[in-house]
């Protein structure tokens, strides 16, 4: 090699030297190619990986739905054909999909209880808060045979409309829809449910009588179709009932039925399956009333009790807002 090539080389590794000094003390250290550093290490089992553990068996539960309010009702969740009670008493039976409708009385307390009694003794309950309502009072003028059955024939027509209602009352049919009502009518309300009515006689052949308003009046005229506010089965459909005049009583499921009345027409009959929004008939004045109008009633009826009396009319405005719990 010449000594002038010899100075070139010299050159440039003096160059890459101080190309390196430039480096800042943030820059990385080269990695260490050295053999003597290097060690082999051996390779780390994967650690061993155990089975989860089994899930536990869901828990038993109960969820309510509102709103909750006198007079409403609750929806609940549990396990499907769960005995269900109201503050201690059983009260209903959850359905195939767990649901159980439970009516409140117009007095219910500020707070009741609702329990599940499922199988093994398995058991579990929610506090659910009530809403109070207020009600008004209102006076009705009345002829003494709208009052009360004056006459022999009409004492024996009301006692055959009570047997009548009596016995299909106590039959049961299983739901055929989620709980999700309409109303049976379009139009103006006008006695609302819960009123307290005094019932005062025209002539003086009678005496006045009180009564609590047990469903929601719908200003409508003769002649306007009535709709079934949910599917169900027709417990009894009857042209001229007593103090209902013709009437559609129709079994919704869980302890529920609709009673549409004072109807001029009835288009279903007795043990007929029935849509939502299928004709039920059409609206008229029959039966006690002081002009045309529809009344829906709701009732519900507890399951485990053979005692009719028990059971209670609902408000159908408050159950038009029932929604099942998420
Ligand atoms: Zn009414």
């Amino acid at each position: 090699m010449e000594a002038a090539e010899r100075q070139g080389i010299v050159g440039v590794l003096v160059a890459i030297v101080l190309l390196a000094g430039c480096a800042g003390p943030s820059a990385p250290a080269p990695p260490d190619m050295s053999g003597a550093s290097a060690v082999v290490a051996e390779p780390t089992p994967p650690p061993l990986i155990e089975p989860p553990p089994e899930p536990p068996p869901p828990e038993f539960a109960i969820v309510c739905g509102g709103p909750a309010k006198q007079g409403g009702a609750i929806l609940c969740r549990t396990a499907p054909n769960t005995d269900v009670s109201l503050d201690g008493k059983l009260i209903a039976k959850a359905d195939e999909d767990g649901l159980a409708l439970i009516g409140l009385r117009r007095d219910a307390p500020a707070a009741v209880e609702v329990g599940a009694h499922g199988p093994d003794g398995k058991g579990a309950s929610v506090s659910v808060e009530v809403l109070a309502r207020t009600d008004t009072v209102s006076k009705f003028e009345m002829s003494c045979k709208n009052i009360a059955p004056q006459s022999k024939e009409d004492k024996h027509k009301a006692e055959v409309s009570w047997l009548k209602k009596d016995k299909v009352m106590s039959l049961f049919s299983a739901p055929l829809a989620p709980v999700a009502l309409i109303k049976p009518a379009e139009g103006p309300y006008s006695s609302a449910y819960g009123v307290t009515r005094t019932y005062v006689p025209k002539t003086k052949d009678c005496e006045g009588s009180t009564s609590v308003h047990n469903g929601q009046d719908i200003a409508i005229a003769t002649g306007t179709e009535i709709h079934a506010p949910m599917a169900g089965t027709v417990l009894l459909a009857d042209p001229d009932l007593y103090y209902e005049g013709g009437a559609v009583f129709l079994d919704l499921g869980r302890g529920l039925v609709s009673v549409t009345m004072h109807m001029s027409k009835v288009e279903v009959q007795t043990g007929d399956t029935v849509a939502q929004g299928q004709l039920l008939g059409l609206s008229g004045a029959t039966g006690r009333v002081t002009g045309p109008h529809l009344h829906w009633g709701l009732k519900f009826r507890n399951v485990f009790s053979d005692d009719r009396g028990t059971d209670i009319w609902l408000d159908p405005m408050v159950l038009l807002e029932l929604k099942a719990p998420d």
